[in-house]
C-alpha cells in the first residue's frame, strides 16, 4: 500500500463556529493505481489534496505513506519527504513567472542543493520526452496553458515521485488541450507511478481506475 488515510478531518474557523472541510475521511491508494476524486466546488477536495501533500495540517487523523507517518515528522522533515515522495501539481497557474522553464521544473531541487546539480540532466530528459526542448528557456507568460501544465506536471516529476497528485489539472484547457495533457498523465501512470487526481471532467475521470466522490468533507465510494 502506498498511501493509507485514517479517520482524516480538517476543521476550519467559521464566525464563533468550526466547520469540517474534511470530515472523517478514509481511503487508501496502493501502488501505481489511478484514482480520480471528483465532488462540488467547496466539497473539500483541496483541502484535502493539501494534507496529503504534507503542506496543511490535519485537525485529527494519520495519513501514512510508504510506511512513514506524515505529521510525525517536523516541518523541515515534511518538506524533505514531500519532495522525494510526492509529485504535486497545483489547482491553476502555479509556474514562478520570473523563472525559466528549465528553472521551474528544477525548482523543487532548490530545497535540496546537494541533489540540484544532478537536475539539470534530468529536467532536461524530461523536456525532450515531453517534446518540449525548444521551450526550455522561455518564460510562463510566453507560453500557452497547455504548455505551462505540462511543465507544472515536468516538475512533479523532477524527484521522480512514486505518487503524482493533480488538482483539476485539465478544468482550464480546451478539450483537446486537456486529452493531450492526460495523455502525459497516462504515460507517467504506465511508468509506475501512481495518480490522485481531483476532477469536474466526466472524460478525464474515464482514465482512472476508481473514482471516488467527495461531498460536504466526506469522501465516498461510487
Ligand atoms: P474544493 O477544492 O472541493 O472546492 P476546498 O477544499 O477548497 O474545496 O474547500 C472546502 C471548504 O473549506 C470550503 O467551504 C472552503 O470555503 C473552506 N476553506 C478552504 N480553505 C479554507 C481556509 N484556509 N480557511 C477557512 N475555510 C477554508
Ligand atoms: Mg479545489
Amino acid at each position: 500500500m502506498l498511501l493509507d488515510i485514517k479517520n482524516l478531518r480538517k476543521a476550519y474557523p467559521r464566525g464563533k463556529q468550526t466547520v469540517a472541510a474534511v470530515d472523517n475521511v478514509n481511503f487508501t491508494l496502493q501502488d501505481n493505481e489511478f484514482v480520480c476524486i471528483m465532488g462540488k466546488s467547496g466539497s473539500g477536495k483541496t483541502t484535502l489534496l493539501n494534507m496529503i501533500a504534507g503542506l496543511l495540517t490535519p485537525t485529527q487523523g494519520k495519513i501514512t505513506l510508504n510506511n512513514t507517518n506524515l505529521f510525525d515528522l517536523d516541518d523541515n522533515a515534511v518538506s524533505a519527504f514531500r519532495n522525494q515522495h510526492i509529485g504535486y501539481v497545483p489547482q491553476g497557474s502555479s509556474l514562478l513567472p520570473n523563472l525559466t522553464v528549465l528553472e521551474n521544473i528544477r525548482l523543487p531541487f532548490y530545497l535540496t542543493p546537494r541533489l540540484g546539480k544532478q537536475s539539470l540532466a534530468y529536467a532536461q530528459t524530461l523536456l525532450e520526452k515531453a517534446k518540449m526542448s525548444a521551450l526550455q528557456d522561455a518564460y510562463p507568460a510566453n507560453m500557452s496553458g497547455g504548455e505551462m501544465r505540462r511543465v507544472a506536471i515536468l516538475r512533479a516529476l523532477i524527484c521522480q515521485p512514486k505518487l503524482i497528485i493533480a488538482d483539476e489539472p485539465t478544468s482550464d484547457l480546451d478539450e483537446e488541450t486537456a486529452a493531450d495533457i492526460m495523455q502525459l498523465f497516462m504515460d507517467i501512470h504506465q511508468q509506475g507511478t501512481a495518480l490522485l487526481m481531483v476532477t469536474h471532467d466526466n472524460d478525464v475521470a474515464r482514465y482512472s481506475q476508481r473514482v471516488l466522490t467527495m461531498a460536504k468533507g466526506k469522501l465516498n465510494e461510487n
